[in-house]
C-alpha cells in the first residue's frame, strides 16, 4: 500500500482555502474515491509525489507531455527566454510570427491563427467568431464531448442525467442554453435534424475529431467528412475542437490523419508544452473578422507571452524533427495487446479504444461509439481498477472518461510493467 500521509495533510488544508481542494474539479479524485495526491516532481514518464512515491504517468498533465515532462530541450529553452528575453511585454516579438508560421505550416485548415492562453479561450473565441462571421446564433456541439468551461459549452458537456438545452451548471442561462444544440456522435442523422429543425440558424457545428473527453471514441469511416459536406451545403462553420487530439494523433492533429479540413480548429494542451497556450484558427477569410483587422472582438494581456511561446514552439519543433509518431503508435499498440491479453485470460470482454497514444479501456462490453454507449461503464470497477494500478505504481487519469496518454518518453519496460499491473488491477476490479 501507498503511504500518502502527506498529500492528505495537504489536502485537508487546501479544502480551508480553494473550493474542493483544487483549481481543476476531476482532479479531486471524486469519480474514483479517496484523496487526490500531491505531486513534487515530474521528469520524463515520473511523477514523484510529496510523500515520496513514484509513479509511471499516463496522464501526462491532461495531454501536453507527449514528450515527457522536463524535457531537456524544453527546459533549456525555457531558462534561456527566462534569463534573456523576459517573461512578457504586452507588445508583439518575433517569436509569435514564429509559432503562427510554422502552425500554418503543418496543421492543414491554417490560413492564419491567434494565440491565447487556454484551450477553453480558444473554443470560446472561436465560437464568437463563427456567429459574427455567419450572422447566426446557435451552435450544434456532440453529447459528451467537452470545449473547455465555456457558458455555451456546458450543456450535456458530461455525465449525469440530462435533459433537453438544459444547462449543466447553474449559472449559464436558459438563453445560452437554447443556442446549443446537441447531437449524438457518429450519428449524421441526428445532425442534420438539427440542422433542418433549425434552417439558416445553426452558425457552426464544434465536434472533437477523436472525442477525448467520454474516454476515448474515434470517428467513425466517413462521419467527419459528412459533416463537412452538411456544412458547405448549410453555409454553417466546422469547428475541429483539436485541444487534445491536436498534435496528438499525427503531427498534423486529427484533420491530417483522416483527411477532412474544418474552417476553424481550435488548440491547446500540447502546444503550450505544459505552459498555459491555446490557439484558434482557420480559413483566411473567416480570421480576417477578428480584431483589430476585424469586428469580433478577442483579445488577452498575456496572449503570445514569450515564456509560454517558447515551450510550445520547443515542442513543435521536436515534434517536427523527431518524427515521435510512428513510435507512439509502436507503443500504445503493445499496450492495447497487452491489454487484450489480460482480458481474454480473465474471461473478460471489455472495451478499448484507441486512436495513436490515446486510448481508453472501458469497463463495458458494449462497444464505444457516442456518450450513451461510454455510460454503460462500470464505474465502480473503474475506480478499483484505478486505486489497484496506483498502488502499484501505475498514474492513471482518476475518471473511467479520461484518455490514458503514452508518451515518447514511456520505455518498453515501463510499458511490460504497466501490462503488468493491468493484470492485477483487472483481477482487483473484479468480475
Ligand atoms: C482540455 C480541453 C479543452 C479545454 O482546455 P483548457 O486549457 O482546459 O481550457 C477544450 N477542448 C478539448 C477537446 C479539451 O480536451
Amino acid at each position: 500500500m501507498l503511504q500518502l500521509t502527506k498529500s492528505a495533510e495537504l489536502f485537508e488544508k487546501a479544502k480551508k482555502f480553494i473550493p474542493g481542494g483544487v483549481n481543476s474539479p476531476v482532479r479531486a479524485f471524486k469519480s474514483v474515491g479517496g484523496n487526490p495526491i500531491y505531486m513534487a516532481k515530474g521528469s520524463g514518464a515520473y511523477l514523484t509525489d510529496v510523500d515520496g512515491n513514484t509513479y509511471l504517468d499516463y496522464v501526462g498533465s491532461w495531454g501536453p507531455f507527449i514528450l515527457g515532462s522536463m524535457h531537456p530541450r524544453i527546459t533549456a529553452a525555457l531558462e534561456y527566454t527566462l534569463k534573456n528575453i523576459g517573461t512578457s511585454f504586452g507588445t508583439p516579438i518575433e517569436m509569435e510570427i514564429e509559432i503562427a508560421e510554422l502552425l500554418c505550416k503543418i496543421v492543414p485548415s491554417l490560413e492564419m491563427v491567434r494565440m491565447v492562453n487556454s484551450g477553453t479561450e480558444a473554443t470560446m473565441s472561436a465560437v464568437r467568431l463563427a456567429r459574427g462571421y455567419t450572422g447566426r446564433d446557435k451552435i450544434i456541439k456532440f453529447e459528451g464531448c467537452y470545449h473547455g468551461h465555456g457558458d455555451s459549452f456546458l450543456i450535456k458537456a458530461g455525465s449525469g442525467a440530462l435533459t433537453l438545452g438544459a444547462p449543466d451548471s447553474p449559472g449559464v442561462t436558459k438563453g445560452t442554453a437554447m443556442d446549443t444544440l446537441n447531437a449524438k456522435y457518429n450519428d449524421i442523422e441526428s445532425v442534420k435534424l438539427l440542422v433542418n429543425e433549425n434552417k439558416d440558424k445553426v452558425a457552426a457545428i464544434i465536434i472533437e475529431p477523436v472525442a477525448g473527453n467520454t474516454g476515448v471514441i474515434p470517428p467513425q469511416p466517413g462521419f467527419l467528412a459528412a459533416l463537412r459536406e452538411l456544412c458547405d451545403k448549410e453555409g454553417i462553420v466546422l469547428i475541429f475542437d483539436e485541444v487534445m487530439c491536436g498534435f496528438r494523433v499525427a503531427l498534423g492533429g486529427a484533420q491530417s490523419l483522416y483527411g477532412v479540413t474544418p474552417d476553424l480548429t481550435t488548440m491547446g494542451k500540447i502546444i503550450g508544452g505544459g505552459l498555459p497556450v491555446g490557439a484558434f484558427g482557420g480559413k483566411r477569410e473567416i480570421m480576417e473578422r477578428v480584431a483589430p483587422l476585424g469586428d469580433v472582438y478577442q483579445a488577452g494581456t498575456l496572449s503570445g507571452n514569450p515564456l509560454a511561446l517558447t515551450a510550445g514552439l520547443e515542442t513543435l519543433k521536436i515534434l517536427i524533427e523527431e518524427d515521435p509518431y510512428p513510435e507512439l503508435e509502436r507503443k500504445a499498440a503493445i499496450l492495447e495487446a497487452g491489454f487484450s491479453d489480460n482480458l481474454k485470460k480473465l474471461g473478460l470482454n471489455y472495451v478499448q479504444n484507441r486512436v495513436g497514444s490515446m486510448s481508453c479501456l472501458f469497463f463495458t462490453e458494449t462497444p464505444v461509439v457516442n456518450f450513451d454507449t461510454a455510460i454503460t461503464a462500470d464505474v465502480k470497477k473503474h475506480g478499483k481498477y484505478f486505486h489497484s494500478m496506483l498502488d502499484q505504481g501505475i498514474y492513471l487519469a482518476p475518471s473511467q472518461f479520461e484518455a490514458m496518454f503514452t508518451s515518447y518518453v514511456h520505455t518498453d519496460a515501463d510499458l511490460e510493467k504497466t501490462i503488468k499491473a493491468n493484470y492485477n488491477a483487472l483481477v482487483a476490479s473484479g468480475k
